[in-house]
């Protein structure tokens, strides 16, 4: 591995699901300390307002004109490198956890590649979180010894490796699926032809942690109808298991 120049590194933070008092304290004090700041689409304005302006670059807010998520990727993995070749602390910030379906491990394989030391700071991720805005444990003693969490493939993640659907359907615990709300209708159907239950509960959260989550419930049988008529909007995360009978009645529920 090559030698790094002065003192450059760059720590990849989770910024937690929204609200911000969900980041942790490490993450706090390297935004502060930080001499710039990478922040993706997904955190939170009260997040990025921790951050002088003129350290942050909004690279998920750059429009991405004809390019694609690989060459985007390659360009914020290139920026990272550069920047922390002039010997700077630079902070990668993505929503959640950085590693739970946050591209985390391709930045950081490039950094590793060009000799950058990289720190990991973990975060509150969305996958537990958001259920737990709304009461839901992802494991029970009684209800689910397993939780998954799995890609629902839609928007910039539609490139993955398939999800076998239907071994999910014979799982006999929690499913949690993010960027799961544009394919709803597939999977479920996915799902029921797996063999799972219609009658399996089911929870949809919106913007859990902040101010204006929702939650929409129903059956697996019924879901995609009562996503689409309560319009649910990404970013949320779909909740199918025995655990979703536990969720409390909120002001929240749709
Ligand atoms: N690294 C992130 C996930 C990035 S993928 C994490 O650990 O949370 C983006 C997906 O995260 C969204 O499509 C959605 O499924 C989920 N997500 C992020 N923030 C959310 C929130 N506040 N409420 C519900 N889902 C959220």
């Amino acid at each position: 591995m090559r030698q790094p120049e002065r003192g450059g590194r760059v720590y990849l933070v989770g910024a937690g699901p929204g609200d911000p008092g969900l980041l942790t304290i490490r993450g706090r004090d390297l935004l502060e300390a930080a001499d710039v700041v990478l922040a993706d689409r997904l955190v939170v304005d009260e997040v990025l307002a921790m951050v002088p302006p003129e350290k942050l670059v909004d690279v998920g807010r750059v429009p991405a004109e004809g390019r694609s998520t690989r060459e985007r990727q390659e360009a914020i993995s290139r920026r990272l490198v550069e920047l922390a070749r002039e010997g700077k602390a630079v902070v990668r910030l993505k929503g959640g956890d950085p590693y739970v379906f946050g591209r985390g491990g391709e930045e950081v394989e490039a950094l590793r590649d060009a000799g950058i030391p990289v720190e990991i700071v973990p975060g509150v991720t969305s996958a537990v979180a958001g259920p737990a805005a709304f009461g839901i444990p992802l494991t029970h003693r009684d209800l689910a010894s397993v939780a998954a969490l799995v890609s629902g493939h839609e928007g910039l993640d539609k490139e993955g490796p398939d999800v076998d659907w239907e071994a999910l359907a014979r799982l006999d615990g929690t499913l949690v699926v993010l960027m799961g709300v544009s394919s709803l209708e597939e999977y479920v159907a996915r799902l029921l032809g797996g063999g799972m239950e219609a009658e399996t509960p089911v929870a949809v959260i919106e913007r859990g942690t902040l101010p204006d989550q929702r939650m929409v419930r129903g059956r697996l049988g019924e879901i995609v109808e009562r996503a689409r008529s309560a319009r649910v909007r990404p970013p949320a995360v779909v909740v199918i298991g025995p655990v979703v009978d536990l969720a409390w009645e909120e002001e929240g529920e749709a």
